[in-house]
């Protein structure tokens, strides 16, 4: 057995207090939101917070999970593929999160078999507890350090009384056995009003905090998912199921936007209960521009249609695979007083009936996301050309910008067959090729996290679209991809009308294009959709609303 390590560094202030978000009754209740609304408020209230996620999967990242399956994989500026709650808390604190805002089953253990393998514990042997849990305080501490943040939100995905989540249990609780006064517990969850009776049930929260205990943790905070605010008699349950005075039980009810989660806290002083429980006083009051945001959505009448069209529909809902465009639809659209609503677009429909590509006609704008694999594509390409024909203002992400690519080489350049290398390994034109590192990757089948990963400067080219939107000549944006469009078309197809207006100097990669006598049509090898934010959305998103509202009218 090594020592144990749980030793804690120090920020200016000497304030340093980790709150531990688990989940009870059942999980995709919005703990993620909930954890980076409280990192919200506190942050509102002075202190400098950071937001991490601990996932219970053996999987090293999120690089390897299918789409459809785990949601987005969220991109962080130093290349971490993360589960999508990363990307609310950027949303939310606009603090940028990397590899120590993310925490796996898989790290964990992959870095303690390694310290094994190289002598680290000394000749001890190396035990699951504690060495697992060590560990996973260890890197919590860390993100704590590196941030110097006064309040550490920790949220562990999934629910208690799940077998993978006790050794992080453990962790959390071995903390606050060394720590008492430092360490919280909040647990978020659910209470179901079957339509059978109309009225909140208790019991499942009930017994999550009994599972809760029997790991050796009391909750601090019960954060109530509901469809309504909770009622006072069933606060007083759980009151007294738990031993917590009654203002520590919140009502989380369902909400028109994500981005009044904060406000209804508010509304029940969840930053001063918490403030009060750990023994600070609040700094500052400041969440103005949020809570006009807030009310500012509920009231906007004119809408703006913009169409998805993708591929990952192929499970209940598409808002997981799809959440950062989503946000950043929405953050652009409130930006212009709009209210969006999102059209989704299966392209795979429009490769056997054309006739079906009739329905870009009656959305102001689309976006093509990002993806993998053929499946289809051929679909997107004929969307893509619709939309350059019709002049339908398009966004292109990523795979969206490599489609545009491939429309316009096929289409206006006359090359038959153009494709990327990743979709037609043999294509005559391969417009959009394997980058160059890339390839001994794929011959060695490495596959987790050797992709192009995280923020790359890019110098856009004056006068063009892009370099409108963004206001400036130099760029930062965060990548995830394999294939680029290849430089040896780059002339013959500029000739055409096909603008390259940002490069990435150092490898001269084209990473934004956009199409001559378009009103909008703009794609992009990264992806924006990780920068905007509510109250600042992404200058390519704004503009691409602009043009649909201009569209519309
Ligand atoms: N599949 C494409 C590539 O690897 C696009 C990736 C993406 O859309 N993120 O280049």
């Amino acid at each position: 057995m090594a020592d144990d390590n749980i030793s804690s560094g120090s920020s200016k202030t000497g304030v340093k207090k980790f709150i531990f978000v688990v989940g009870g009754v059942m999980s995709s209740v919005g703990k993620g939101v909930a954890a980076a609304s409280i990192g919200k408020i506190l942050q509102s209230k002075g202190y400098k917070v950071a937001n991490i996620k601990a996932d219970m999967y053996v999987n090293i990242d999120a690089g390897t999970i299918r789409p459809a399956e785990h949601g987005e994989v969220f991109v962080g500026e130093d290349g971490i593929e993360a589960d999508q709650d990363l990307g609310n808390y950027e949303r939310f604190t606009n603090q940028i999160c990397t590899h120590d805002n993310y925490i796996t089953t898989g790290q964990v253990y992959q870095e303690v078999i390694r310290r094994e393998r190289n002598l680290e514990y000394e000749g001890e042997d190396v035990e699951v507890v504690p060495d697992i849990p060590n560990e996973i305080i260890r890197r919590i501490k860390l993100c704590q350090e590196k941030n110097d943040s006064e309040i550490t939100i920790v949220e562990f995905g999934g629910t208690v009384g799940e077998y993978q989540l006790l050794l992080f249990l453990e962790a959390a609780r071995m903390m606050k056995v060394k720590d008492p006064d430092n360490v919280f517990f909040v647990m978020v969850s659910y209470l179901p009003t079957p339509p059978l009776l109309g009225e909140q049930k208790s019991k499942p929260t009930q017994y999550a905090i009994r599972t809760l205990n029997s790991a050796g943790i009391s909750p601090d905070f019960i954060l109530c998912r509901a469809s309504e605010p909770v009622a006072e008699n069933i606060k007083n349950t759980i009151s007294i199921v738990c031993s917590l005075p009654k203002e520590r039980i919140i009502s989380a009810p369902d909400v028109y936007s994500i981005y009044d989660v904060p406000v209804n806290f508010e509304k029940e002083h969840l930053g001063e209960t918490f403030l009060k429980s750990m023994g600070l006083e609040p700094r500052t009051k400041d969440m103005k521009d949020w809570m006009e945001l807030s009310e500012k959505i509920k009231n906007l009448k004119e809408t703006v249609k913009i169409g998805i069209v993708g591929k990952y529909f192929n499970f209940k809902s598409c808002r997981d695979t799809y959440i950062s465009v989503i946000e950043s639809v929405q953050h652009a659209s409130w930006f212009h007083n709009r209210k969006p609503e999102i059209i989704w677009m299966d392209s795979e429909k429009y490769e056997t009936d054309k006739e079906l590509l009739k329905e870009l006609d009656d959305v102001d704008g689309i976006i093509i996301p990002g993806g993998f694999g053929k499946r289809g594509t051929e679909g997107m390409i004929l969307a893509a050309e619709y939309a350059r024909k019709n002049k339908i203002p398009y966004l292109g992400l990523c795979l969206g910008m490599q489609i545009m690519s491939i429309e316009f080489a096929r289409n206006v350049c006359g090359l038959d067959g153009a494709n990327s290398e990743e979709l037609d390994p043999k294509t005559p034109h391969p417009v959009i090729h394997i980058m160059d590192e890339q390839k001994k990757h794929m011959e060695k089948r490495h596959f987790g996290a050797t992709m192009r990963l995280g923020a790359y400067p890019c110098v856009l080219k004056g006068g063009t679209k892009a370099a409108k939107a963004y206001g400036t000549s130099e760029i930062s944006e965060r990548h995830r991809h394999r294939y680029e469009f290849n430089n040896k078309y780059r002339e013959m197809m500029e000739e055409k009308g096909f603008v390259i207006s940002g490069v990435y100097p150092e490898k001269n990669l084209v990473e934004i294009a956009e199409i001559k006598d378009h009103p909008f049509m703009i794609g992009v090898q990264f992806h924006p959709e990780f920068k905007s934010r509510p109250l600042k959305p992404h200058p390519l998103f704004r503009e691409f609303a602009n043009a649909c509202i201009q569209k519309a009218q």
